[in-house]
């Protein structure tokens, strides 16, 4: 499995640090509603290049939202995102509005890989396909984006799976093999969604160890999980949301240890 120990997961650990540097992200005053429902209200949040942000809140609090946001499959009401100072998408402030072209919105979406809790592998796909494909659709030589993809591969630990059938891996194999997709494109940030909500107890460390290791690796990670321990090993800082806000925001010692509001202590007397 990936993580373990040796000369293997050393050259792993240096190839994760030669990934493109992390972006930095900014969340400047976000809202989006649905409908009546406000879902994020006045979200402000700020992620140095090549940290670790764990979000933590009960469910409906707005974190997949956020995500989706932050990669511009949500079109936010007010605000505006940006990575490195440049727009994600759509900025709306007061009367002023400003929205990029589909082209650019596109070209900066490849910045950014995602994570579902579901894996969402192409069915009909072999894992190397998979891992490819946006590769391909980005112009990248078969023969090399094959290459990168098998590189990518030994590094979550699959390397022996490539001609698999994603229905013939275990749902820990799928999600590094989604992981891995994810990191194909290079992205400056990447954002996991729960990654191992949908595992078997048993499959879930090894889907943790690959995260462990890109959080070493230089990549922007922003993690919504209820791993609370994980967050506390991971995390430069921790995000609590509740209601659409982020309520609490600081070091895993500060959240975790000394929450200073309620809903924070609230949540963690749940889960801890
Ligand atoms: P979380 O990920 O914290 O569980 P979400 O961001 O998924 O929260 O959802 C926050 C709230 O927004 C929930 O009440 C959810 O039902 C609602 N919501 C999310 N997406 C949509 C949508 N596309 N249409 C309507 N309501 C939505
Ligand atoms: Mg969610």
């Amino acid at each position: 499995p990936p993580g373990a120990s040796g000369a293997a997961s050393q050259d792993a650990a240096a190839s994760w640090a030669r990934q493109r540097v992390g972006g930095r992200v900014g969340v400047h005053n976000v809202s989006k509603s649905f409908g009546s429902h406000k879902v994020l209200d006045n979200v402000s949040l700020s992620v140095p290049s090549g940290s670790v942000t764990v979000i933590l809140g009960q469910s409906g609090s707005g974190k997949s939202t956020l995500l989706r946001s932050i990669n511009h499959l949500e079109r936010v009401d007010d605000g505006f995102i940006d990575i490195d100072g440049e727009l994600v998408g759509y900025r709306k402030e007061g009367r002023t509005l400003y929205e990029l072209k589909e082209k650019e919105v596109l070209r900066r979406r490849t910045e950014v890989g995602m994570v579902f809790q579901s894996f969402n592998l192409f069915p009909h796909l072999s894992v190397l396909d998979n891992i490819v494909e946006a590769p391909l659709a980005a112009g990248v030589p078969r023969e090399q984006a094959e290459a990168e993809a098998r590189e990518l591969l030994a590094r979550v630990g699959l390397a022996h799976k490539a001609q698999a059938w994603p229905r013939q891996l275990s749902g820990g194999q799928q999600q590094r093999v989604a992981i891995a997709r994810a990191l194909a494109i290079k992205p400056k940030v990447l954002l996991f969604d729960e990654p191992t909500s949908a595992l078997d107890p048993e499959l879930v460390n090894e889907v943790l160890d690959v995260i462990r290791q890109l959080a070493r690796s230089g990549t922007t990670l922003i993690i919504v999980t209820h791993e609370i321990g994980f967050a506390r090993e991971v995390a430069d800082t921790i995000a609590f949301m509740d209601g659409g806000k982020v309520v609490e925001l600081g070091t895993p010692e500060q959240v975790l240890v000394n929450p200073s509001h309620p809903r924070t202590r609230e949540f963690l007397s749940k889960v801890l």
